[in-house]
């Protein structure tokens, strides 16, 4: 394969050891950027204390050796990055993009219906209650200012997506109550900073990509492009979880596991003798599945 500048990455939350749900997102990265002829990174996205268990990147890193899925250069971890969080945060709050916000969930809560008379189902959006001011409240979180209108993305797998966060999200939180930085600022900072320039990922995050190209517009930050793969989902039509109690991958049989992965991406089966016969002939195949040329 040529080389080429495409960067992808896998950024696992390290809550427990890979399930067949993180695989297909884990093997959908890793063949996009082997059939653009591209580097396959891993970030550890561990900044989430309360839901990170002790020595589960070590396990992850681990079950990807065992299924042949080998990445290009050092692990980024998370929790190493405090200060580039810190700096993309500053720079927004030089802009005039963030304001303090006092709000408990149960205020917004109260304060959505109060105005609407119900909840909406899902993630509360903000009402903007701070905007101006604390109204005497201590600070709890730090909000960024979203800008009206509709926000457009071209997904490779899901097509064309718009929302208007201002209107459906509202400003949502750039650093959390709980003294952490929030997700959509965390991955969009190491994104940038890692030069991905292809996010392959799983379709539950669609719903924060939006917000990540308000916030990559407003740092000046390249956008990627996306492709968010189906996520699998049990029995009773949840996402795959270890919350779901989801299995660890098997990687005594790393065949069977890309196997399933693979059939889960809506490929044929594909007959290999071993992981990394397997892996060579699904690249090829992703290749002409995208149209992917140069790889
Ligand atoms: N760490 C996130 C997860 O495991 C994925 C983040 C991303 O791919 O942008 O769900």
């Amino acid at each position: 394969h040529a080389p080429s500048d495409y960067v992808g990455r896998f950024a696992p939350s390290p809550t427990g050891p890979l399930h067949q749900g993180s695989l297909v997102a884990a093997l959908a990265s890793y063949l996009d950027a082997r059939a653009h002829g591209g580097r396959w990174l891993v970030r550890i996205e561990d900044l989430d204390a309360p839901r990170v268990v002790e020595g589960a990147d070590r396990v992850i890193l681990e079950q990807l050796r065992a299924l042949g899925l080998h990445w290009d250069g050092e692990v980024l971890h998370q929790s190493s990055r405090h200060q580039a969080y810190r700096d993309a945060f500053d720079a927004l709050r030089r802009q005039g993009m963030v304001y303090a916000c006092g709000c408990t969930r149960k205020e917004i809560a109260d304060s959505i219906l109060n105005s609407r008379g119900y909840l909406p189902p899902g993630e509360l959006p903000y009402p903007g209650t701070c905007r101006d001011g604390l109204h005497g409240k201590p600070a709890r979180a730090w909000r960024l200012r979203v800008p009206p209108g509709d926000v457009r993305i071209e997904d490779r797998w899901m097509g064309v997506i718009e929302q208007d966060v201002a209107a459906d999200v509202g400003d949502f939180v750039l650093f959390r109550a709980d003294g952490m930085w929030a997700y959509q600022l965390a991955v969009v900072v190491d994104d940038a900073w890692q030069g991905v320039t292809d996010v392959v990922r799983g379709e539950d995050l669609l719903g924060s990509t939006p917000r990540q190209k308000v916030l990559q517009t407003l740092l000046s930050l390249p956008v990627p492009r996306w492709m968010h793969v189906p996520v699998v989902v049990n029995a009773d039509g949840q996402k795959l979880s270890k919350q779901t109690g989801a299995a660890a991958i098997d990687t005594r049989r790393p065949l069977a596991a890309l196997q399933e992965a693979w059939r889960h991406l809506q490929f044929e089966p594909l007959p290999a003798a071993d992981a990394p016969a397997f892996l060579a002939e699904a690249t090829d195949r992703w290749a002409r599945r995208w149209e992917i040329r140069g790889g």
